[in-house]
C-alpha cells in the first residue's frame, strides 16, 4: 500500500490483524470507539471482539467473509455501536483486515431519547437489550438490580442476559421474554419478589417494551422501579390491620370475660353491651333496664355517706353529662343484699368529638368493703381495748448493737391501764430509751433488756409472773413479738393475787389436814360430761395414793361393797332425781381395804334449771359405825344381863324364901314347943336349930356372894398377896370338907407333884375358890362317885384341877358357867341349890391373881375344872387396905360355902 493509499486506509475504521493478531488500527475506529491504539495492539482478535469491543458478531463463524454482518459493538466508556462488519483476508502473510461501519442513525441516544433522559434521572431503572438480548444499554439505577458484580457497567453492558441474570437461561423470564419478542406485546411484572435473603426482601415493579424496526423486534427497553417501601408499607398497614382485629378480638374476649361487669351505653343511653359478669350478677339486680339512669329494678343505690342516689345521679347518668367516674363507690340494697360496687365510667368520643358511647366498668367490692369495715371495726375496737383495759399494755422497739445483740429499748406506746398501774405517767415514757425512763434499770434483778430482745428477735413469747422491786409489786406479764424487733407487754397488778394465794394456800393446807383429820373428801360430779372429781382424802379412805387415778361410775361400783352395790345404785339415781342427799355404804377399796362411807351431796342447776353439778362430801365412818356396833353389842349384852338379873332376883327370891320359910317353920315348932311346955323334945329341938343354922348360912352364903360380886363390879375388891404353899393350902382345904363328902360316900382324894409350890396368892380367896369348886363337885356327884384334887406345876404355871365323875355339864354350856347368874339348866340342877353366881365369883377371883380358870366335861360322865396361876413369888408382901376383914374363920366359911349341902 502506497502512502497515500496507506493514509487514507488509516482513516477508516479497521483493524489489522496478523496471524489473528493486532497489528493497526484505523483512526477512524479509535475515534469509534473511544480507544487508543495501545488498547488492541498486539492483542488476540478473538480475545479483542470478545472482552473488549463485545462484538456481537461471531468472527469465527466459517462465512464470514462471505458477507457484510451486521451487529454491536461497544465503546471504551460502554456506549453501543450499531455496525456493519467484513473481513478481508491477504492471505500470504496471514493478514486479516477487520472493517467497522457504523450504522447511520443507528445511535440509541438519538433513537431513544426519553430512554436518555429516564437514564439520567436515575430514579428508576431503565436498560435497552437488543433483540439477541444483549445488553445495549442501562443506566446506574437499572444496574443496581443486578448482582455483584454485574451492578457495575464494565461486567454487565455487551453481555447476553444469560451472563448477568443468573439461572435465567431456561427460567420463566427468558421464555416471557422471548414471548414479548414473539408477540411483540408490553409485558408488565406489577410485583415481583425479589428475595436476596430469607429477611431481605425486595419488590420491584416492571415494564418490558418491544420496539419494532422494520417489521421486526429490534429492542426491548425495561424499566424498572423498585416498590419494596411502597409493598411493605402496604403489608404493614395490612399487618397493622390484622393486629387491629385481633386485638379488637382480644380485647371483647377480655372485657367479656372480665370480673368487673362492663356495660356499655349509646348516647341516648340505651344500653348496648354488657358483658358476661355484668349479665349474671347485675341484669338479675337490673332488670327491665334500658336506659341509663332508669331506676334499678327493686333495687335502692346509696352513696358512701348512706344518701340514696337520685337518678339523675346514676353513674350512668353522669358519665353521660360528661363526668368521668374514678373509683366511685355505690351501694345497691336489693332485697336482703346488700352490695358494694366501685364504678369507673368514661366517655367515648368519635372523630370530631362528640360523645358516641358510655363505659361503666363495676367491680363487686362488697367483699372488700365488708373486710375494710371489718378491719376498721377491729381497729376502733382495739384502740378502745387498747386504752380501755385494766390490763396494761405498752410496746417497745428494740435497739440493738451491730452484733444484733439488744443493749436498749425505745418505749413507743403505753395505754391508760399502764400509766395507772405503775404510776409512770406516758408524757415521760413515749418516745423515751429504757436507760433514759428508768435510769435504775441496769441494777434491777431482771435484765429488762435482754428479756425484751429475746421476744423481739425470736418472735418467742414468754408469760411469767414478775416481782419489781422497783414497785415492790408483782406483775402478770405477757411478753410477745407483734413483729420483728418489737416486744409488746400485757400485764396486770397481782400483787392482791399473790397475797390472797398465800391465804388460799393456808386455807387450802388448813381444809386438807381438816379433811385428813376428819377422814372426809369432797367431790364433784359434771353431770353433762360425765366427769368425777375426787380430793385427795377420798382416794386415801379408798386406801389409795392421791390423784393416782381418774374415778369413773365404774370405779365408784368397783370400789363398793358388794352386798351394797345395789343399793348404792340406786342411791345414785334417787341422788340425782333429788329424793335423797346422803347415804351411807362400805367400800371394798385397795388391798380389800373395807369400811363405811357417809356420802353427802348437794346439787348444782343452770339458769334454766338444769342440773349441771353433783357435789359433796364422803367420810370414812368407820370408826363410828364400829362404835355403834359395840354399843348395840353392849346395849344387847347389859339388856341380856338385866334380864339375867331379873331372873336371879326371881331365882335368889327363890333361894331366899325356901330357907326363910324353914327356918318360920321350924320357928313354928319352937314356939308349939315353948307354947306347949314340950321343952323336953330336945332332940327334935336341936334338930330344928342346925337346920335353921344351915339355912342362915346358905342365906349369909348368899349375901357374901351378892357382897362380893358388888365389890368386884365396883372395883373395891382388893387383892392381899403373900408367899404361900399352895399345896398345902389346897390340901387343908380339900380334907376339911371330907364330912360334907362322907354324907355321900364320895371318895375325895388329894393328889400333887412336889410337897411344896410356894407362890404369892390370897389365902381367903384361894379358900373361896375351892370351897366354891368342892361344894360344886359334892353337890352334882352323885353317891359313891369321886372327886380328885390334883396340884401341879408345869411351865410356869401351877395346876389345880379338881375332877369328879357326876353328872357332867352339857358342852354347850361350859362357856357359859363361868357368866354371872349362868346355871345350867334348872330341870338339870332342880335337886340342887345353886344361885349361879359362885363360879363366876371364882374366875374374878382367880384373874386377879393373873389365873384362869376352865372346865372339862362329858355329860353324864363328870367335869374337870382346872385353875392356872401364875408359879410366881412376890418379893415384898404388903397388906391391902380398905379391905374389911373377914372374922369368920374356915370351918364358917366353909360352913357358909356347903351350905347347900344338907348334912
Ligand atoms: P351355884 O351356886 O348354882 O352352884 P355356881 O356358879 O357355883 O352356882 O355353878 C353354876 C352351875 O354350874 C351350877 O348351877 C351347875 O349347873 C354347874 N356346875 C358347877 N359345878 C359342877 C359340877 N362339878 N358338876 C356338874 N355341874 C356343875
Amino acid at each position: 500500500m502506497d502512502e497515500i493509499g496507506y493514509n487514507m486506509f488509516k482513516n477508516r475504521s479497521y483493524i489489522l490483524t496478523r496471524n489473528e493478531k493486532v497489528i493497526d488500527v484505523g483512526d477512524a475506529f479509535l475515534e469509534l470507539t473511544g480507544y487508543t491504539q495501545q488498547d488492541f495492539l498486539y492483542k488476540n482478535m478473538f480475545e479483542v471482539c470478545k472482552e473488549q469491543l463485545r462484538l456481537t458478531i461471531d468472527i469465527c463463524d466459517a462465512d464470514i467473509s462471505a458477507r457484510d454482518k451486521e451487529g454491536f459493538i461497544f465503546t471504551k466508556t460502554f456506549e453501543a455501536r450499531e455496525i456493519y462488519m467484513f473481513i478481508e483476508e491477504i492471505k500470504n502473510i496471514n493478514e486479516k483486515i477487520y472493517y467497522f461501519v457504523e450504522k447511520p442513525d443507528s445511535r440509541l441516544e438519538y433513537k431513544f431519547q426519553y430512554v436518555e433522559q429516564i437514564s439520567l434521572d436515575n430514579s428508576c431503572g431503565i436498560c435497552i437489550y437488543s433483540e439477541d438480548l444483549i445488553l445495549l444499554k442501562a443506566n446506574q439505577a437499572f444496574l443496581n438490580y443486578l448482582e455483584e458484580p454485574y451492578n457495575i457497567k464494565e461486567n454487565s453492558i455487551g453481555l447476553n442476559i444469560n451472563r448477568f441474570i443468573k439461572g435465567f437461561e431456561g427460567d420463566y423470564h427468558e421464555e416471557k421474554m422471548r414471548e414479548i419478542i414473539k408477540k411483540r406485546e408490553v409485558y408488565r411484572i406489577s410485583q415481583y419478589e425479589h428475595k436476596k435473603s430469607e429477611t431481605c426482601k425486595f419488590y420491584w415493579e416492571s415494564s418490558i417494551i418491544p420496539i419494532l424496526e422494520n417489521g421486526r423486534v429490534k429492542y426491548l427497553i425495561q424499566n424498572i422501579t423498585d416498590i419494596t417501601e411502597r409493598i411493605l408499607n402496604r403489608k404493614r398497614i395490612e399487618e397493622q390491620n390484622r393486629l387491629i382485629k385481633e386485638q379488637k378480638e382480644q380485647v371483647e374476649a377480655i372485657i367479656e370475660n372480665m370480673s368487673d361487669a362492663v356495660i356499655i351505653f349509646d348516647k341516648a343511653g340505651k344500653y348496648t353491651n354488657f358483658n358476661k359478669t355484668a349479665r349474671e350478677d347485675y341484669l338479675p339486680i337490673l332488670s327491665n333496664l334500658s336506659c341509663a339512669g332508669d331506676k334499678i329494678g327493686k333495687a335502692e343505690c346509696y352513696d358512701m355517706d348512706w344518701n340514696l342516689i337520685p337518678e339523675e345521679d346514676m353513674p350512668s347518668r353522669r358519665v353521660i353529662r360528661g363526668e368521668k367516674l374514678l373509683g366511685y363507690r355505690i351501694c345497691i340494697k336489693y332485697e336482703k343484699t346488700t352490695m358494694y360496687i366501685e364504678v369507673n365510667g368514661v366517655q367515648i368520643y368519635d372523630k370530631e368529638g362528640s360523645f358516641t358511647a358510655g363505659v361503666l366498668c363495676c367491680q363487686n367490692v362488697t367483699e372488700k368493703v365488708k373486710i375494710k369495715n371489718k378491719l376498721r371495726e377491729r381497729e376502733e375496737k382495739y384502740k378502745s381495748l387498747f386504752n380501755k383495759m385494766n390490763l396494761g399494755h405498752s410496746y417497745y422497739k428494740i435497739i440493738t448493737d451491730e452484733s444484733g445483740q439488744p443493749i436498749d429499748y425505745i418505749i413507743t406506746e403505753i395505754n391508760p391501764a399502764y400509766e395507772k398501774i405503775t404510776g409512770n405517767n406516758s408524757a415521760k415514757l413515749i418516745g423515751k430509751k429504757a436507760t433514759e425512763a428508768f435510769p435504775n434499770i441496769k441494777k434491777s434483778s431482771v435484765d429488762w433488756i435482754a428479756l425484751f430482745g429475746k421476744v423481739a428477735l425470736t418472735g418467742e413469747p414468754i408469760s411469767m409472773e414478775v416481782y419489781s422491786d422497783i414497785m415492790d409489786r408483782w406483775y402478770n406479764v405477757n411478753y410477745y413479738c407483734p413483729k420483728k424487733g418489737y416486744t409488746a407487754a400485757i400485764f396486770s397488778d397481782i400483787t392482791l393475787i399473790k397475797e390472797s394465794e398465800k391465804d388460799l394456800e393456808r386455807i387450802q393446807k388448813r381444809l386438807i389436814e381438816a379433811h385428813e383429820l376428819a377422814h372426809l373428801g369432797d367431790w364433784e360430779f359434771d353431770v353433762a360430761k360425765n366427769n368425777i372429781y375426787w380430793s385427795d382424802e377420798i382416794y386415801r379412805i379408798y386406801g389409795f395414793e392421791p390423784q393416782t387415778f381418774v374415778p369413773t361410775k365404774k370405779t365408784l361400783s368397783k370400789y363398793t361393797h358388794p352386798e351394797d352395790l345395789e343399793c348404792v345404785k340406786q342411791a345414785e339415781e334417787d341422788l340425782i332425781n333429788g329424793t335423797l342427799d346422803s347415804m351411807e355404804y362400805r367400800y371394798m377399796g385397795a388391798n380389800s381395804k373395807m369400811g363405811w362411807i357417809s356420802l353427802k351431796a348437794k346439787k348444782s342447776f343452770d339458769k334454766n334449771g338444769n342440773l349441771i353439778f353433783l357435789r359433796g362430801t364422803i367420810q370414812d365412818i368407820t370408826e363410828r359405825k364400829l362404835l355403834e356396833e359395840e354399843i348395840i353389842k353392849a346395849k344387847e349384852e347389859a339388856e341380856a344381863a338385866n334380864k339375867l338379873k331379873s331372873e336371879y332376883i326371881a331365882n335368889m327370891s327363890h333361894e331366899l324364901r325356901t330357907p326363910i320359910n324353914v327356918m318360920l317353920g321350924a320357928i313354928q315348932l319352937f314356939e308349939l314347943y315353948v307354947n306347949g311346955d314340950m321343952l323336953s323334945n330336945k332332940g327334935n329341938m336341936v334338930k330344928h336349930l342346925a337346920s335353921m343354922k344351915q339355912n342362915c348360912l346358905r342365906i349369909l352364903r348368899l349375901v357374901n356372894n351378892l357382897i362380893d360380886t358388888t365389890k368386884i363390879d365396883a372395883g373395891f375388891m382388893q387383892i392381899e398377896l403373900k408367899n404361900h404353899n399352895i399345896v398345902s393350902v389346897v390340901e387343908e382345904i380339900t380334907l376339911s370338907t371330907s364330912e360334907f363328902v362322907k354324907l355321900k360316900n364320895i371318895e375325895l382324894v388329894f393328889d400333887c407333884d412336889s410337897e411344896e409350890i410356894i407362890i404369892a396368892c390370897d389365902v381367903d380367896m384361894i379358900e373361896r375358890i375351892i370351897l366354891n369348886l368342892l361344894s360344886n363337885a359334892v353337890k352334882f356327884t352323885k353317891v359313891n362317885g369321886y372327886i380328885h384334887v390334883n396340884v401341879t406345876r408345869k411351865e410356869g404355871k401351877v395346876i389345880i384341877s379338881i375332877k369328879d365323875n357326876g353328872i357332867g355339864i352339857p358342852q354347850d354350856k361350859l362357856n357359859t358357867i363361868f357368866e354371872r347368874y349362868k346355871q345350867v339348866n334348872k330341870s338339870f340342877t332342880r335337886e340342887q341349890e345353886g344361885s349361879g353366881i359362885g363360879l363366876s365369883l371364882s374366875k374374878s377371883l382367880i384373874e386377879m391373881h393373873g389365873g384362869n380358870i376352865s372346865a372339862k366335861s362329858i355329860l353324864g360322865e363328870g367335869s374337870e375344872f382346872i385353875i392356872e396361876l401364875p408359879d410366881k413369888k412376890i418379893a415384898f408382901e404388903y397388906r391391902k387396905e380398905n379391905y374389911v376383914e373377914n372374922n369368920h374363920n374356915f370351918i364358917e366359911k366353909m360352913n357358909v360355902e356347903f351350905s347347900d349341902i344338907y348334912k
